[in-house]
């Protein structure tokens, strides 16, 4: 049986095994889908362990995803853009590298919830791994204004100095800004994670479409806060989770599989 796993730490709540095993299911292969809890520093003796038992390919997640870039002998244009690593696998023992988070994120906003981008203006929350790969994706969709607010502005502004359409402020300096009203605003920030909100002015939500990265319980009070806050429609990260699983699985097994079935089964979990 193929084996395939994800590395990263910690990995408790990850739903990766699940939706692999799902798609594998609808496309009829079996496999093996493990979670390696490989805390930062150790990936490429993880990764070396890994092969030695019959991996074939992994994903990748915090916070090993710049680890991984570093690791890999080739890298596709994405990963190369993100610098950092989500899907891997070897090709003739040479380590191959790509990024699907961005895709999945545009494949959950274009084809889940049948947003049109183009000329849209859209403020990212957080400067972290995830915002990495979902950038240059989102910039090549025709945007109208891509802006990142963080709490440490360094960070925004190393991301923002990479493409002219790119800016970067503080929440701070953002208020003070001319760059909103947004059409769409993605929380990319940990906060989610740890039940406390973004420090964003609530006056930028009205009207705007609201995502958060994180999903499951998590999402949820940045989700009910936007809403209360008027936002025309909160949507949480499942969606881009199952649609970066699905192209990993593709660069694997050369099958797209098909997504909308494994999405609504893990809601159907969420609401248990
Ligand atoms: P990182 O740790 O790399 O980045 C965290 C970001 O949150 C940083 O920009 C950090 O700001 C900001 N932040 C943390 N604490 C605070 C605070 N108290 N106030 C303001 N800002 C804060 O995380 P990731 O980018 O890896 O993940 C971000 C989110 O995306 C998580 O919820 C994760 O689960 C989700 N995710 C979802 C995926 C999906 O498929 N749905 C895929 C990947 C990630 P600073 O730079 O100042 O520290």
């Amino acid at each position: 049986m193929t084996y395939f796993a994800l590395l990263g730490y910690p990995l408790t709540h990850s739903l990766s095994p699940l939706v692999h095993q799902a798609f594998a299911k609808s496309v009829g292969i079996s496999l093996r889908y493990e979670k390696i809890e490989t805390p930062l520093g150790q990936l490429k003796q993880a990764l070396h362990d890994f092969r030695a038992k019959g991996g074939i390919g992994a994903n990748i997640t915090a916070p090993l995803k710049q680890e991984a870039f570093g690791l890999c002998d080739y890298l596709t244009q994405n990963a190369l853009l993100a610098k950092a690593v989500n899907t891997l696998y070897w090709e003739n023992e040479k380590l191959k590298g790509d990024n699907t988070d961005g895709e999945g994120l545009i494949r959950d906003l274009t084809i889940n919830l049948a947003l049109n981008l183009s000329n849209k203006r859209i403020l990212i929350l957080g400067a972290g791994g995830a915002v990495r790969g979902i950038l240059f994706p989102l910039l090549s969709r025709s945007i109208q204004s891509l802006v990142i607010v963080n709490r440490t502005l360094l960070k925004a502004q190393s991301l923002a100095q990479q493409d002219p359409r790119l800016k970067a402020y503080t929440y701070e300096g953002l208020d003070q800004s001319q760059e909103h009203p947004f059409d769409i605003i993605i929380n990319a920030t940990s906060l989610s994670l740890e039940g406390m909100l973004p420090p964003l002015n609530t006056s930028w939500i009205k009207n705007a479409m609201v995502l958060d990265l994180a999903y499951d319980q998590q999402a949820k009070l940045f989700m009910q806060w936007a809403k209360s806050h008027g936002a025309s429609a909160t949507y949480d990260g499942l969606g881009m989770l199952v649609e970066q699983a699905a192209l990993a699985f593709e660069r694997w097994h050369h099958i797209l599989p098909i997504t909308a079935p494994v999405i609504h089964s893990l809601r159907q979990r969420e609401d248990r």
